[in-house]
């Protein structure tokens, strides 16, 4: 998996380094590695798009390091291999010694992974499960402003999978905490790694079932039940968040018609 280039490899050159991509005028750069003087550098091939390779070189360029937020518009499967490249290259770089002897690791040409040599450890990257669940109740959903959300935008109630939790009892636990309510009709829809830094977004539907809402002030600063046609500003087009607010709406619509 990791290969030294020779500089005539065609392709994606994802380079990556503490959480950002060098993305020179907005866009993953495409071409020869010796066109981005990547010859005699290390890379590891993470998948294809559009039939060509998706390299990742562990590198900072001293301008143009950006967020693969900037992405987020792009292809779903061009935003996942560039999710893929900075959750690898965050893995490779803090993961270069052995947490149980302290010794130097070595990375798998095999898989993607680190092993101590010395006490044959092995890690794999972190992802963290994170539960999203958007409610409705008649002809209104649950929307919420999250504290850790910038610009006031309203979404669905998310939160992650604590250690030894179904994800079905994950959803019912952050349903109470954030907003006192009881759901029901839990529907799985879809998931979507989210590489901010390592989740993976599984997402719900599900409806009201009782109590009355009462937000947690210390994840959120707001919500309230917006009904379908008067909503507030919702989370851009591309996230899970809003595909299911859009499902929702959809829902609503089609039952009140
Ligand atoms: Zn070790």
């Amino acid at each position: 998996m990791e290969q030294q280039l020779q500089g005539n490899e065609l392709g994606w050159w994802l380079l990556s380094h503490a959480g950002k991509l060098w993305l020179p005028k907005g866009e993953i750069p495409h071409g020869y590695a010796q066109d981005f003087g990547l010859k005699g550098t290390t890379a590891h091939r993470i998948g294809e798009w559009q039939s060509e390779a998706v390299w990742l070189v562990c590198q900072e360029r001293d301008k143009e390091m950006a967020s693969v937020r900037q992405l987020l518009n792009e292809d779903r499967g061009l935003f996942q291999l560039a999710g893929r490249a900075v959750q690898l290259a965050e893995f490779y770089r803090a993961h270069q010694f052995c947490g149980y002897c302290g010794q130097k690791m070595s990375i798998s040409d095999r898989e993607w992974a680190c092993l101590c040599d010395h006490c044959r450890q092995r890690y794999y990257p972190q992802i963290a499960p994170c539960i999203i669940v958007a409610i409705r109740r008649d002809d209104k959903i649950l929307l919420a402003q999250h504290s850790r959300h910038r610009g006031g935008i309203y979404t669905a109630l998310a939160g992650f999978v604590e250690v030894g939790e179904t994800l079905e009892q994950a959803v019912a636990r952050e349903v109470m905490e954030e907003s006192n309510l009881k759901i029901k009709n839990l529907r799985y829809i879809s998931s979507q790694p989210w590489p901010f830094p390592h989740s993976l977004m599984m997402a719900y539907l599900a409806d009201y079932e009782s109590g009355e809402l009462k937000i947690d002030t210390s994840e959120l600063l707001d919500a309230d039940w917006f009904h379908y046609e008067k909503l507030p500003q919702l989370p851009p087009p591309g996230t899970i968040a809003r595909r299911l607010i859009e499902d929702t709406i959809a829902q609503c619509r089609a039952e009140s018609s």
